[in-house]
């Protein structure tokens, strides 16, 4: 008999075994720090898309940027921003310009619900405005400005929301606005449950799910949940 002494299978199967354990302990932390690191970028992309937008309205008569105009040809604010400062980063997806700063790192899988680009084709552009402090909100029979668009300054200014994270739905969730602004799904929280919001002062934060939900259901005149959506313009 050889004295080289080869694994038996029981042994070869606890070396597995333990090595699968050693694994599953380590996946969880790495898809952890893959996940702050995603959000920190989320939280450093709606910081640039802030200062794009103040950009915007620097050169626009000091108004906000409206979510659409019918002049736009079925372009959205964020195809706008793009064409209309250079201040934010972009590259060429598809022969079509588009800023990674629009989205959400988490959610540039295209939902198959989406109209915009390609269902199931990677897309950049997530982000969703907050369409009742741009005067689209009349639209859907809220009070809102008048077509000659919201000024930029105005006051509470850093408890109104301007983007968040979005959501998928059929309109491509361009937008949160009026028609959903009393449904949870108005603004997703792809980060562990929470989703980044950027205020209109320019700051960022990660708001929980539940903090979220305060703010898009019981709106009421006067409430931290109005300002969230109208500032102090109503
Ligand atoms: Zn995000």
């Amino acid at each position: 008999m050889s004295s080289a002494r080869a694994f038996t299978l029981i042994e070869l199967l606890v070396v597995i075994s333990i090595v699968a354990v050693l694994a599953g302990m380590l996946l969880p932390a790495v898809s952890l720090v893959r996940d702050a690191a995603r959000q920190s970028a989320c939280l450093g992309n709606q910081r640039q898309v802030l200062l794009a937008l103040e950009v915007y309205a620097q050169d626009w008569d000091n108004v906000l940027i409206p979510m659409y105009r019918s002049t736009w040809a079925g372009k959205d604010w964020r195809d706008r921003l793009i064409a209309a400062t250079d201040a934010l980063p972009t590259e060429v997806v598809d022969g079509s310009r588009r800023s990674p700063a629009l989205g959400c790192p988490p959610a540039r899988q295209l939902h198959p619900l989406s109209t915009i680009g390609t269902p199931g084709v990677k897309t950049v552009q997530t982000y969703a405005g907050n369409a009742i402090i741009t005067n689209e909100a009349a639209a859907w029979g809220f009070p809102a400005y008048p077509d000659a668009g919201t000024p930029l300054n105005f006051g509470h200014r850093g408890e109104t929301m301007f983007i968040n994270d979005g959501v998928w739905n059929a309109a491509g969730s361009q937008y949160s606005s009026g028609a959903y602004r009393n449904s949870a799904n108005t603004i997703g929280s792809p980060h562990r449950g929470q989703g980044v919001i950027g205020w209109g002062d320019g700051h960022v934060s990660t708001l929980r799910r539940t903090q979220i939900d305060d703010y898009t259901v019981n709106v009421v005149a006067g409430t931290a949940a109005w300002r969230f959506w109208y500032g102090d313009t109503h």
